[in-house]
């Protein structure tokens, strides 16, 4: 109930936020009777009403199930003592964080900085993870799920590293429930990160779709192995992260290469442009700009399976 969230949640105080993104405002919270530590999301729909549809909404959401999918574990809608209607989704907590902080540490406050570099095996493991989950929600899922809104801060990690992804369905749950809110959010500036992230046809009217999400998997495997944002001011105009790695393979890809992954648990005389050049070509092939010329999940994960086992 609204009474036990706000109980678990501190009042949702600040001192329990953990961030805002596209969809709403995460805080961590104890679950009491399960003493269970939980993120809860609460959700910035702006339509109201249709309670019961969207409770059953949820639920099928619980239904979809993948060990690289972050636990949803409940969801909770109701009106709080001023009469104001709120929607929250409660996920199991990752105690890594995102990804986005692994990649960009020098842009995380030093207290919630992690203490390592991601080595390029630790790399590999996650994007395959992360491909084989779009697989998963494109191809093996009752209907196909676009995810709409992949990013390195929807990948979370685990104790173990292991990449579980956030806010799938969700995309779904706002069209169905506050179309216009969703499709602001999508377009919206404001929204860190998004903008780069999305297929160039969602700028011109595209629906979202699996091509749409294998755009962006594209852009997020070239972010985990050069580093660099495709928002970075060194991308202005239409430049790209992806014309900037197409530019320098594969003479150049030491130089574009994020220079931790070169520096860190590589043994002696490991072919790393090697490697990483066939990565990135990976990535670019998911990032083409015409989305029937992009690869598929399944190819992409069997590439990138293929590529640890011919180097790990
Ligand atoms: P964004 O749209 O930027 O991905 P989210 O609203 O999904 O933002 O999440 C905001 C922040 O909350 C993320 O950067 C992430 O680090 C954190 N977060 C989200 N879900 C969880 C979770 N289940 N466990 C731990 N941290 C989470």
């Amino acid at each position: 109930s609204y009474g036990d969230l706000r109980n678990a949640t501190d009042g949702f105080s600040s001192r329990n936020l953990i961030g805002s993104g596209s969809f709403g405002t995460v805080f961590k919270a104890l679950l009491p009777m399960e003493n269970k530590v939980v993120a809860v999301k609460v959700l910035n729909m702006q339509r109201r009403g249709a309670m019961k549809s969207f409770m059953a909404e949820c639920e099928s959401l619980k239904d979809i199930r993948h060990r690289n999918l972050v636990k949803l574990l409940t969801a909770c809608s109701s009106i709080d003592f001023q009469g104001n209607e709120f929607r929250a989704l409660i996920y199991e907590f990752m105690y890594n964080g995102s990804l986005d902080m692994w990649l960009h540490p020098e842009e995380v406050e030093e207290i919630r900085r992690p203490s390592k570099f991601l080595t390029l095996l630790e790399r590999l493991n996650i994007a395959i993870d992360v491909a084989s989950v779009l697989d998963y929600l494109h191809v093996h899922c009752h209907e196909p799920i676009a995810h709409c809104d992949l990013k390195p801060s929807n990948v979370l990690l685990d104790d173990d590293l292991v990449a579980h992804v956030s806010d799938f369905g969700l995309a779904r749950l706002l069209l169905k429930f506050d179309k216009e809110s969703f499709l602001n959010q999508l377009s919206s500036a404001g929204v860190r990160g998004t903008i780069g992230y999305a297929a160039p046809e969602y700028g011109v009217g595209g629906q979202p779709s699996v091509q749409g999400d294998v755009y962006s998997f594209g852009v997020l495997l070239l972010e985990m192995f050069t580093g660099k944002r495709p928002t970075n001011e060194l991308f202005g105009g239409s430049f790209t992260l992806h014309s900037y790695t197409k530019s320098a393979l594969p003479e150049r890809v030491l130089d574009v290469a994020d220079k931790s992954i070169i520096h860190s648990g590589l043994r002696v005389g490991f072919p790393v442009a090697e490697c990483l050049t066939m990565i990135l070509d990976v990535g670019l092939r998911c990032s083409e700009e015409y989305p029937t010329n992009r690869l598929a999940t399944s190819e992409a994960t069997k590439e990138l399976i293929s590529i640890r086992e011919r180097f790990f």
